[in-house]
């Protein structure tokens, strides 16, 4: 089969390689139809997760259909179209018990990092019946890729996290997928305010239309402006999308006392904590990696047209045009890429 290896820091490669064999009987193998590339992809690429060795299928996110099913795999079946999660779970050890399957013991964000990934014509899924979900007939597959990873992740660790609340004010820090991706999801509780702050304008553009109330590109006064609009108190929610220490910090800036800063953003350096300034303005801090653990209720919210997952999708490649896809996604300034489609069979 062809698939797309990591081959060590810089170098990324379409191969020629075996087709994945079940390996225990609750493994399934999938043969993909959709995929996608994840900004986590180009952090491995530049070398940035030392989990991921060479050699090493990325992806961790797609749709496709059961190709073989382990002999103790119970809900699925060869030809069931499946949406793939890109955290595997067990659903037997401690934290998969309490929802939190990205810690697995025997599983957690493994695809495409510590295991071979679904940027492949075939992909091994480990605990099948966990890490897996039916795709209703009908259903738009493209559309469904955006489940594996991106709309979990900006729903859970970003407007879960953070408890947004009707009438509340919102400031999501960066416009790339993850930051809208959690735009759309904070629309299901109703904020009365809901500010993106990202220095390119075509992604604020975006974010526009994606159902932002305003958007800002940071500068000197970003706080005061996100004061001005919120009665001189701050942001109710503050959620950061994008993993650098100059956004964190700009979260500090912006939550009002109470608040919330729900942190999404992969970080890869020390980030400074105001102490100073916010001891005293009763805020909370979470930080969460994706559970996947409200997929089944967003697939239910896309199938209702509820949460338009499409609109994400900017660029259509066909799999033997990966590395143009890649380059497409990686130079998303100038391409205007958000969410690429890499159509597999
Ligand atoms: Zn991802
Ligand atoms: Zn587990």
């Amino acid at each position: 089969m062809r698939a797309l290896v990591y081959k060590g820091p810089g170098a990324r490669q379409l191969e020629e390689r075996p087709e994945p064999t079940l390996l225990q009987p609750d493994d399934a193998i999938v043969r993909l139809r959709r995929t996608t590339i994840c900004g986590t992809d180009l952090h491995i690429l530049k070398g940035d997760v030392p989990t991921c060795l060479p050699g090493t299928i990325l992806g961790h996110e797609g749709v496709g259909v059961i190709h073989e099913a382990g002999g103790a795999v119970r809900g699925f079946s060869p030809g069931d179209h499946v949406l793939i999660s890109c955290i595997t779970s067990c659903g037997r050890c401690d934290y998969c018990r309490k929802g939190m399957y990205s810690h697995c013991l025997d599983g957690g964000w493994i695809l495409g990092n510590r295991i071979d990934g679904t940027q492949a014509e075939y992909v091994r899924i480990p605990h099948a019946d966990f890490s897996l979900h039916h795709i209703p007939e009908g259903a738009d597959e493209d559309a469904l890729t955006m489940l594996s990873d991106i709309l979990p992740t900006g729903f859970e660790c970003g407007v879960l996290n953070s408890k947004v609340q009707p009438g509340c004010s919102v400031a999501i820090v960066g416009s790339g997928p993850i930051g809208l991706a959690a735009l759309l999801t904070a629309q299901f509780f109703t904020p009365a305010i809901l500010v993106v702050i990202d220095p390119d304008r075509h992604r604020l553009e975006i974010a526009q239309c994606f159902g932002a109330t305003h958007v800002l590109a940071p500068d000197a006064d970003t706080a005061g402006l996100v004061k001005g609009l919120t009665g001189g108190r701050g942001a109710d929610v503050v959620i950061e999308a994008v993993g650098i220490p100059a956004s964190f910090e700009l979260c500090e800036d912006l939550v009002a006392p109470g608040g919330t800063i729900a942190n999404i953003g992969v970080h890869g350096t020390k980030v400074d904590l105001h102490l100073e300034r916010l001891w005293s303005h009763n805020i909370t801090i979470t930080t969460r990696l994706v559970d996947t653990v409200t997929t089944p209720q967003l697939l239910r919210a896309v199938m209702s047209h509820k949460l338009e997952a499409a609109t994400l999708i900017t660029h259509r490649f066909r799999f033997e045009d990966m590395d143009q896809a890649y380059d497409t996604f990686g130079r998303a300034a100038d391409t205007h890429a958000m969410k690429v489609i890499i159509e597999v069979s």
